[in-house]
């Protein structure tokens, strides 16, 4: 779960403009953070301390991740120093506060294209037309602004020309998509961009349960090249909570689509996102959620407890009636719920052949990448595998996270 934190994060980073480089030569520091051991949560404050010689006014530390619900106020306490604790998945303040205080202002034209190896994110949309009353997000990115589907698809042959693999179209609501000029949707974008010549693999994000289109879908299942998974935030199994977060949906319909969804494609990766402790989320509630986490078995759930955002709705005309001791609680009852299905479901894969793009080496020097179906895999006992290389792994063992397996050369590509 916190591998996928930093990766979302880092990818929000990256399709902002922001590039990966060492400590010495950075503006910012962020640090993501486990408390699952008492060792883990002294590990943070080592590195807390170790940072104050680096910080500068100019410089910006961040913390994000478990211990924030668990030592928020006391990491602030502790080291003034810290400029920024970030609830996990709660990112859009954090990132609005950099793009301030460093300038990083386009104006009304839309921020394109972060590169990450040989993945390229392409913003099709800026902003979101919803209201989801605890969400920042319409505030400090306005209103949506769509990109003509002639500039995406422009973008990504660009990308491709330039060495990409595989690219991204984001948006904050990415099924609102709509062409300026009348041409469609995202499912007739999507077609657009998988006919470009080099391409691998195209991901799109964040989906929105109100506005997928089931021919998205159709268009996923018959393509090579569109990976099969879906990001469709939740956000709560009850649909009292989600009539009072205004996300426009109820249960049925969310289990309609992941229905289909897996009819079509029984494999797909699912993630979604989940808030605890939403205003008025009574017990009753909260195993409403809890079930359907049960039923569903997503494969990545991003959590968060409930926390009033001044500026919404939610902070201003409801009350934040759940204490945080129960909230803490729910957080931690459904993380633990969460370990043991993503455990068990990348169990799952063990005996099976993977197909895997290879984005580049992880800590220890083992080439890495992602399956079609969005989970980490990781390649062993291999030698050097470029990266925008497609191989083929025999999973041979599984954690909650990632998969990890040994090359298949024969099913694989040849080495340039
Ligand atoms: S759809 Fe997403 S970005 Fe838009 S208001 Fe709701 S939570 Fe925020």
């Amino acid at each position: 779960m916190n591998a996928a934190d930093s990766e979302s994060l880092a990818r929000r980073l990256l399709a902002a403009g922001y590039v990966e480089d060492s400590l010495e030569r950075a503006d910012v520091a962020i640090l993501n953070t486990c408390v699952v051991r008492q060792a883990s949560e002294d590990r943070v404050y080592s590195r807390l301390h170790e940072l104050k010689a680096w910080k500068t006014p100019e410089r910006t530390i961040a913390v994000t991740g478990c211990i924030v619900a668990k030592e928020g106020d006391e990491l602030r306490r502790r080291f003034p120093q810290l400029d920024a604790v970030v609830p996990i998945g709660e990112y859009e303040d954090f990132l609005a506060g950099l793009e301030a205080r460093y300038d990083y202002s386009q104006g009304e034209a839309l921020p394109q294209a972060g590169r990450t190896g040989i993945s390229h994110f392409v913003r099709v949309i800026q902003g979101c037309d919803h209201n989801c009353t605890f969400c920042i997000v319409p505030k400090v990115r306005g209103r949506e602004r769509h990109v003509p589907m002639d500039d995406v698809v422009r973008e990504c042959r660009r990308a491709v020309r330039e060495g990409a693999s595989e690219v991204v179209l984001l948006g904050q609501n990415v099924d609102d998509y709509s062409d300026p000029s009348g041409r469609g949707g995202l499912a007739r974008l999507v077609r657009e961009v998988e006919k470009i010549p080099g391409l691998r693999r195209l991901r799109f994000l964040t989906s929105h349960p109100q506005d997928l289109e089931p021919e998205l879908l159709e268009v996923m299942a018959a393509s090579s090249v569109v990976c099969r998974e879906l990001q469709l935030p939740v956000q709560s199994g009850d649909d009292t909570v989600l009539k009072r977060m205004a996300r426009g949906y109820q249960m049925r319909h969310y289990r309609a689509i992941v229905k289909r969804a897996r009819a079509l494609m029984p494999d797909i990766g699912l993630a979604t996102d989940v808030i605890v402790g939403f205003p008025g989320e009574s017990e009753a509630a909260f195993l409403n959620t809890r079930a359907l986490l049960e039923e569903i078995e997503f494969d990545v759930v991003h959590l968060a407890m409930y926390s009033p955002r001044p500026g919404t709705f939610a902070a201003s005309r409801m009350e934040d009636d759940v204490p945080q001791d129960e909230k803490l609680r729910r957080l931690n009852d459904l993380l633990a719920l969460q370990r043991s299905i993503a455990a068990r479901k990348t169990a799952r894969w063990i005996g099976r052949d993977v197909e895997v793009l290879i984005e580049g080496r992880d800590e220890l020097n083992r080439p890495y990448g992602r399956i079609r179906q969005g989970k980490r895999a990781i390649v062993l006992r291999a030698g050097d595998i470029a990266p925008g290389r497609l191989v083929t792994l025999r999973v041979m063992q599984a954690t909650a996270g990632q998969l990890l397996g040994l090359l298949n050369p024969t099913k694989s590509e040849a080495a340039p």
